[in-house]
């Protein structure tokens, strides 16, 4: 077969390997306990379901204008305002099929062939690949644990060349959990604005956040910085609508157009239905949400606890998503009956295989010696699946 360039360089997904096998032993009627979900274990709360009704009922099922409806997109200037003190009017305002479709659309606009992207590490999984198929470089900065896996002026200072044209930010990021502040923002910002690099700037997780942290965007500290940022949210992990694709970037006027333009040879406008719920879900009561950070706190400070128990484990408190990330090579280079640890990898296929729970290897985010655990799911299944791994940990010598 002879496809494109383009297609050999689109890595396959990493987290969908381990899902995949964990999957195929529960087809078996192998009981898995799973840590690898990226998205809420809670159902879309009612008031929104209700208005997507209530949107099919009218038959509201036509092309929406390729950007989003305007009610959707005046309730996000409205929301961007509200919660994160940006202005943005309508025109800089594009919704897409999912926040993962607004970065893509984002980074096929500001990036092409001979452009270097700072991507901080641990990344999320598809950023290099986006990255990638724009024709640009990434760049991968180590971020250290020491540092609360954030990037610092220094390190990013040092990764700029003339070809530098975007940094990808993520906070609170997936998979590390950590949050910036303000400061460590303003850092980042006077570098962009000095060097005139633009930044996207994934919120996604902004609503997510423990211990009172704020999520603070970057885009907010000046308004040039604001001009040279692309932010990028949506409702999927806020309001549990991963499955109504709807995410959305706000941005420079010029920026939004083309990706505007791009969308529109693309996939066109997002579901209509899903766009009237999208705008309960940023309008209406934010109840549920509460009810459900207070939920994954509860979780984050039980699941932290017992994976600093495990022996050769360590893991800092995350600050927001829904993410552990704890620290392994307490346990790498060690046998479990023979069978070597030699990575993430051999220790989540060790786990899957001894323990019966799914998780994912740091080395999709880029970094080795950590795993990812989602604690998206029941505190019944976390203490379970901590004990089943408790078991196995501690046969490792
Ligand atoms: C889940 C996730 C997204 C994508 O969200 P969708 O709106 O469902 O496309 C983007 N960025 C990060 C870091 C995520 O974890």
């Amino acid at each position: 077969m002879s496809l494109s360039g383009r297609a050999s360089l689109i890595s396959p997904s990493p987290t969908l390997a381990i899902t995949a096998k964990a999957k195929a032993m529960k087809a078996q009627g192998i009981d898995i306990i799973g840590f690898g979900a990226g998205e809420p274990d809670f159902d879309t709360p009612e008031h929104i379901k209700e208005e997507a009704r209530k949107a099919l009922q009218e038959g509201f099922t036509k092309y929406t204008p390729v950007s989003g409806i305007e009610p959707l997109k005046k309730a996000i200037c409205k929301k961007l305002k509200k919660d994160n003190g940006l202005n943005y009017d309508p025109a800089q305002i594009i919704v897409s099929c999912g926040a993962k479709h607004s970065l893509y659309n984002a980074i096929q606009i500001i990036c092409e062939e001979g452009d270097e992207v700072i991507l901080p590490s641990p990344y999320w999984v598809s950023y290099p690949e986006q990255i990638k198929l724009s024709g640009a470089r990434p760049v991968i900065v180590e971020t250290r644990e020491a540092e609360g896996f954030k990037l610092g002026p220094e390190k990013f200072l040092k990764e700029i060349t003339s070809q530098t044209k975007l940094l990808i930010l993520n906070s609170p990021n997936n998979p590390t959990g950590a949050v910036y502040s303000r400061d460590e923002l303003l850092a980042l910002a006077e570098i962009a604005m000095e060097k005139k690099i633009y930044v996207i700037s994934d919120e996604i997780y902004e609503k997510i956040t423990y211990d009172k942290v704020k999520h603070i965007s970057i885009a907010s500290l000046s308004p040039r910085m604001q001009d040279l940022t692309v932010v990028v949210n949506g409702v999927s992990k806020a309001y549990s609508m991963t499955g109504w694709r709807i995410g959305y970037a706000a941005g420079n006027k010029e920026i939004i157009a083309a990706m505007s333009r791009l969308q529109s040879h693309s996939t066109s406008n997002p579901d209509s239905i899903a766009q009237r719920a999208a705008g309960e879900a940023i309008e209406g009561t934010q109840e549920p949400l509460k009810e459900m950070v207070a939920e994954f706190e509860k979780r984050r400070d039980y699941l932290g606890e017992r994976l600093n128990n495990l022996k050769g484990f360590s893991c800092q408190q995350p600050q927001g998503a829904f993410y552990a990330f704890p620290n392994i090579s307490g346990v790498l280079g060690k046998f479990f009956r023979g069978r070597k640890i030699e990575d993430s990898s051999s220790l989540t296929g060790l786990l899957l295989d001894e323990a019966r729970v799914a998780v994912i290897p740091g080395s999709a985010f880029g970094q080795d010696n950590y795993l990812r655990f989602s604690y998206a799911t029941s505190m019944e299944n976390i203490s379970k699946g901590l004990d089943r791994i408790e078991d196995v940990v501690n046969k490792i010598n």
